[in-house]
């Protein structure tokens, strides 16, 4: 029942043959107060609480294990339906607190510099087990963002992260503005297309390299989808609701940070609003790619602005913790092996 839109509520209630207004009841107690126990509900009579329980859990679980960083952040882990690790990470940073949530358990896109990836595909998350990661949280009520860039291709498992959406950012759910949330995606057009359609979230692109060719070999999804379209569909739906566009490019040592790149940037980025951000790697076993120095990302930054695009570095969080996309929940999974 948790991760149940309001309709989907309307409709338990009513199937119960509860009142009509029992399904935003429910909302309210699930998404408003964050009660985890049916029983406590206690404006529904006691007849249909019993009914309730006796046809639906709630379904929260809360983190199994949570590793803290030197700097603050926090991988949570999860455990999801049939034993299986997702991770969430919780990013406070001045008064800005953010919480990355997953949307997959592994992922099938197979991008080359990633953890997830190399785990694979395990199955789809449910909405409520996304939204589980924001309620389970026990920093909940700090955070001002969420992103969907932890675990999995959201865009792949588009219906559960539009129900998710709509639980964060309606009044009868969390209520949390849509320019808080920033949904992450390698490309994939039929569904990107659905959610610049019908939300207003914020999109951030992975894009690594702006010449099709390399991409490919760092992205397998430039195969299906070319970089060339992805950014034509994102013009088209550029100017309306007010939706912020950025890009995050991972800098590869000797391989994507040349004036080469610089111009190419310049020249395919020409008309969107947008916003690049520059990422370090962070190395993870079994690929040819390394991390830049500092200097180097500083450079090829400067490159970029002399060019006037708009760009941030991001700095590194929880590198101690295994903070890179995957590695926490791939650590789980290892040490479930060796029990
Ligand atoms: S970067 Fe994202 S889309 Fe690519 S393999 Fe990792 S989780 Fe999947």
């Amino acid at each position: 029942m948790f991760g149940s839109t309001l309709k989907e509520l309307t409709g338990i209630a009513a199937e119960l043959g509860m009142p009509s207004y029992a399904g935003r009841q429910l909302a309210e107690w699930m998404y408003k107060r964050h009660v985890a126990d049916i029983g406590r509900m206690s404006n529904l009579s006691k007849a249909d609480r019993k009914k309730l329980e006796e046809h639906y859990a709630l379904g929260n679980s809360d983190p199994v294990k949570v590793q803290t960083s030197v700097d603050g952040t926090k991988k949570y882990l999860y455990q999801s339906v049939g034993g299986r690790f997702v991770e969430a990470a919780y990013i406070p940073e001045g008064k800005r607190h953010t919480l990355c949530v997953s949307s997959q358990v592994g992922c099938k896109m197979g991008c080359l510099f990633c953890m997830t990836g190399k785990q694979g595909f395990q199955g789809q998350l449910t909405a409520g087990e996304i939204v589980n990661q924001v309620r389970s949280l026990p920093e909940r009520d700090l955070l001002t963002n969420i992103v969907y860039m932890g675990m999995g291709e959201p865009f792949d498992n588009l219906e559960e992260v539009m129900k998710s959406l709509e639980i964060l950012t309606e009044d009868y759910g969390f209520g949390m503005s849509p320019k808080r949330i920033t949904v992450s995606t390698i490309g994939i057009i039929p569904a990107m297309r659905v959610f610049l359609e019908k939300s207003s979230c914020h999109l951030a692109v992975s894009l690594h390299s702006p010449f099709e060719e390399e991409r490919r070999k760092l992205m397998p999804i430039e195969h299906v989808y070319s970089l060339s379209e992805v950014l034509s569909t994102i013009r088209e739906f550029s100017p309306g609701k007010q939706r912020r566009t950025s890009f995050e490019y991972i800098v590869f040592k000797d391989l994507n940070h040349s004036q080469r790149h610089v111009n190419e940037l310049a020249r395919i980025l020409n008309g969107i609003r947008y916003r690049i951000n520059l990422l370090r790697f962070h190395p993870i076993p079994g690929t040819p790619l390394a991390s830049p120095d500092d200097e180097s990302i500083e450079q090829f930054q400067a490159a970029l602005e002399r060019k006037g695009l708009i760009t941030t570095i991001r700095r590194s969080r929880g590198q101690d913790i295994y903070a890179a996309c995957g590695l926490l929940s791939t650590k789980g999974q290892q040490d479930k092996k060796l029990q």
